[in-house]
């Protein structure tokens, strides 16, 4: 039922006729579109009223903590004139660091770890400008507000702040993440422009915390040099830097992209333009579920804890399969070929629109 051309309404409903579906009453065909996402959402809220506090947010909370609690132990590591120790104290100081910034930063910029405002206000300041290095307002504005609301949506949602045409596609995907750790806080300095004075103060004063309190520790607590510290918080910082961009391309690039004039229902729009990759080990404990096999879910109720993402996968997947919609899946090393075969077309060339023949 789905095929890519170009934007052209008439031409679509000439096709939508047809393709069987007759002249349809656009307001019934509306209803019947809001009544299948209307719907799941009344299956997942029943699974969220049952499910505990623990399942809700006290698995993602304790996988946090323990991110935090491993970090005494990872700088007394680094401190250590023993090469397998000294190696062990920086991947246990990588791990933590992609759980706090990347699970921890994700989690917060959707509100998910906490039901109070005041609180999961806090949680994102901290997560993202303390621990990320990043503008918080900024954060939320990029990921909740454009990317979630505008899924694929062409100019607005379309994954275009990833894409560095200038760059050849080895250089891209396999050197240039390597700097994320630098040029996260140069872009959010970058950021900050417009914003309040109060807001700005806040936002340096968080990013500074982070970064010193980190080298502090590396200093005082495991002994290093000034450089040795320095490298050392480079190491730490983008031990994930490759999936993190990876991720980022893989679930989105290369799947139906939309016009914001002429954009599909939600539930289409989601199932079309969102791809889940599968479980991983690694992946799911430092990124979490939602950015990783539960993507499409993510999209779906970006209300959801990763642990909840997790437990609604069977139910969505079922009920999008039932319904003869699309449920997205690849596998990371397939996502990359593709992505390394096709770079022209996928990361450089503006996407084409895609128009979801005879179901609009
Ligand atoms: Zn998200």
């Amino acid at each position: 039922m789905c095929a890519n051309m170009q934007s052209n309404p008439e031409k679509r409903r000439d096709t939508a006729s047809r393709d069987g579906e007759g002249p349809r009453d656009e307001a019934q065909a509306d209803a019947e579109r809001e009544t299948l996402m209307m719907e799941l959402t009344r299956l997942v809220q029943k699974s969220v009223r049952e499910s505990s506090w623990w399942e809700r947010r006290g698995i993602d909370c304790s996988i946090l903590t323990a991110a935090f609690i491993s970090l005494p132990a990872g700088f007394l590591l680094l401190g250590s004139c023993q090469t397998l120790y000294f190696l062990s104290g920086v991947l246990m100081m990588g791990v933590a660091h992609a759980v706090i910034t990347v699970k921890g930063t994700h989690l917060a910029s959707h509100g998910a770890l906490s039901e109070s405002p005041a609180w999961a206000h806090f949680w994102a300041v901290f997560f993202i400008e303390v621990c990320g290095s990043f503008s918080a307002r900024a954060g939320v504005q990029a990921h909740v507000k454009m990317h979630h609301a505008h899924t694929n949506v062409i100019t607005l949602g379309d994954s275009s702040t990833w894409k560095m045409p200038f760059l050849p596609r080895s250089v891209y995907l396999f050197i240039a993440p390597l700097a994320v750790p630098i040029i996260t806080p140069i872009v959010a300095i970058s950021q900050l422009k417009g914003q309040s004075p109060l807001l700005i103060l806040r936002t340096v004063l968080c990013v500074c915390l982070g970064f010193f309190s980190q080298y502090y520790l590396l200093r005082c607590v495991s002994g290093l040099s000034c450089s040795s510290a320095l490298l050392v918080m480079l190491l730490c910082r983008a031990m994930f830097s490759l999936p993190y961009i990876h991720v980022n391309i893989f679930q989105h690039i290369g799947l139906p992209m939309f016009s914001a004039t002429n954009r599909p229902k939600r539930i289409y729009q989601m199932t079309h333009g969102v791809l889940n990759l599968p479980r991983n080990l690694l992946l799911d404990w430092t990124f979490g579920h939602s950015l990783i096999s539960c993507h499409v879910e993510h999209h779906l109720f970006p209300f959801l804890s990763d642990n909840m993402c997790l437990k609604v996968k069977p139910l969505v997947s079922q009920y999008l399969k039932e319904k003869k919609l699309p449920y997205q899946e690849d596998a990371y090393v397939s996502r990359l070929s593709l992505f390394f075969h096709r770079y022209q077309e996928l990361m450089v060339f503006t996407p084409p629109i895609t128009e979801l023949v005879g179901i609009q």
